[in-house]
């Protein structure tokens, strides 16, 4: 690969500010914190755009797709409550920079993308950089039944309604988070699997996403 991935003072000195810019919007989670603070996130942007990376702002990554800000992708994680070797589908998979999060926390990632050259792309770059996720390519709306139950499932694109088959897929004590609304803003909505058949939810703050396009969404 052309690309040189190089990492120094001056990039992980954007990441500490980056941190702290997090922590004084409310990220509080220590964990998610380190992970920001390690993950190189200037390795997802094409050279040209490295003084773009630590900015708290989503960028293009083609395909008309966007890396996620930084605050949004903190702010999923936390309500994840990532505990060591969780089982986590990610759906969307973009850049992989949130899937280099909670590779980071320790947690075991399935992750989906319907992109095929964001899945190309990304499912190279991750191993070269040190990351090791297991990657699909295909609509997830519908979740990876073949690979479920997950501990945790996260959705990085906006979707109308929850898809119900997303619930089946978590274990019990499992968390599903996921961006709901239109296509103009959306709402954070968490929801913790309490039974077979019973669910907590929670209804948080507003963001923008792109939108989750499939069978079950878009
Ligand atoms: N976590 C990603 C990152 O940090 O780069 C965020 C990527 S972007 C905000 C959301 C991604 O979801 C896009 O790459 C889009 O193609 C993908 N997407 C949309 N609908 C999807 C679906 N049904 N299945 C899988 N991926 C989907």
């Amino acid at each position: 690969m052309a690309y040189k991935y190089i990492d120094n003072y001056r990039e992980q000195g954007a990441r500490k500010k980056l941190v702290d810019e997090l922590k004084k919007k409310g990220i509080e989670d220590r964990q998610v914190l380190e992970a920001i603070a390690k993950v190189p996130r200037h390795y997802f942007f094409d050279e040209t755009f490295w003084n773009q990376a630590y900015k708290d702002i989503a960028f293009p990554i083609g395909e008309g797709q966007t890396i996620s800000q930084p605050y949004t992708v903190a702010y999923q994680t936390q309500l994840l409550h990532i505990n060591k070797g969780d089982k986590v589908l990610e759906i969307g998979t973009g850049s992989g920079y949130q899937t280099c999060i909670l590779l980071e926390m320790g947690a075991k990632v399935y992750t989906i993308e319907r992109q095929e050259k964001l899945y190309e792309r990304t499912k190279l770059v991750l191993p070269h950089i040190g990351y090791k996720a297991r990657f699909f390519c295909g609509d997830g709306s519908k979740g990876i039944a073949t690979h479920a139950p997950y501990n945790k499932i996260i959705v990085t694109a906006g979707a109308p309604t929850v898809p119900d088959i997303l619930l089946g897929q978590l274990t019990i004590g499992g968390t599903l988070v996921i961006p709901v609304g239109d296509s103009e803003s959306q709402k954070m909505v968490t929801i913790l699997k309490t039974g077979e058949h019973d669910y907590e939810k929670h209804v948080l703050d507003t963001f923008r996403f792109v939108p989750l396009v499939g069978e079950r969404a878009w």
